[in-house]
C-alpha cells in the first residue's frame, strides 16, 4: 500500500542515516535518501511548491520530502501576510531546519528582552548570555536536537500522504503542531513518542495489528 519515500537532503548535514531508519522502522516502508542542491524553489521568501515539484523528476508515483536549510514562508493568499514555516506538507513536503529555529516562537522574555534592547548596542550581549540561560527551552541553529525534530516532522509528512492529517492534539505525540519552541522540545525530544492513539493508527497502517 505505502509506495516508496524520497527523502531529499539539501544541503542539511544531518545524519540522515537515523532518519531514513526511523522512517523505515515507524512505517515500513522504504526509504531513499538523495542529495540534493536548489531544488527547493522560492519566490523571494515564499515557497513557490509547484515550482519545487518539477525539480523533481525520477519520482514518478512516490512520496518525495525534502529537507533543506534554507528559509521560507507560506502566504494567506492575499499577499498581505506572510509566515515563516519549518515545514509544509504537500506533494513533496518541505522541512526547513532555518525554519524549525525560526518559526515556533521563543519563550517570551526573550522577545521582551530584545524590544528593551534592540539599538542599543546591549542586545548582542544580552542575546549570547539569553541563549545560554534558555538553552533548554528553543533550539539554534547547530543544535543536536535537530535530529529528533526532523524526525518528527518526517513523521507528520507520512502522516499527511498516508491519512491525510499530519497532526495531533496531544503534547506528547510526535504529531504535535507546535507553535512554541518549549513545546516542540516537549513532543519530539523529551517524549519523543506517538500517542497511543497514533501508535494504534500505525499498527493498522503497517499491518502489524491482527
Ligand atoms: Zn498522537
Amino acid at each position: 500500500m505505502i509506495n516508496k519515500v524520497y527523502l531529499y537532503d539539501e544541503n542539511s548535514s544531518l545524519d540522515f542515516k537515523k532518519i531514513k531508519a526511523f522512517l523505515e522502522k515507524t512505517f515500513e516502508v522504504s526509504v531513499v535518501v538523495k542529495k540534493a542542491k536548489d531544488i527547493v524553489v522560492t519566490n523571494g521568501l515564499l515557497l513557490d511548491v509547484i515550482g519545487t515539484q518539477k525539480k523533481i523528476r525520477d519520482t514518478p508515483g512516490a512520496y518525495a520530502i525534502i529537507v533543506t536549510k534554507r528559509l521560507f514562508a507560506t502566504g494567506d493568499g492575499k499577499g498581505r501576510q506572510m509566515h515563516l514555516r519549518s515545514s509544509v506538507f504537500s506533494y513533496p513536503s518541505v522541512i526547513s531546519l532555518s525554519g524549525i529555529v525560526e518559526a515556533p516562537a521563543k519563550p517570551r522574555e526573550y522577545y521582551l528582552a530584545k524590544q528593551s534592547l534592540s539599538g542599543s548596542g546591549l542586545w548582542e550581549p544580552e542575546e549570547a548570555r539569553l541563549k545560554q540561560k534558555l538553552k533548554g527551552r528553543f533550539i539554534d541553529y547547530n543544535d543536536k536536537r535537530l535530529l529528533e525534530v526532523v524526525k518528527g516532522l518526517a513523521a507528520q509528512a507520512m502522516f499527511f500522504y498516508l491519512r491525510g492529517e499530519p497532526f495531533c492534539k496531544s503534547k506528547s505525540c510526535r504529531l504535535y503542531n507546535a507553535h512554541w519552541q518549549e513545546d516542540l522540545i516537549y513532543s519530539q525530544v523529551k517524549s519523543g513518542k506517538f500517542c497511543l492513539k497514533h501508535n494504534r493508527l500505525l499498527s493498522k497502517i503497517t499491518g502489524r495489528a491482527k
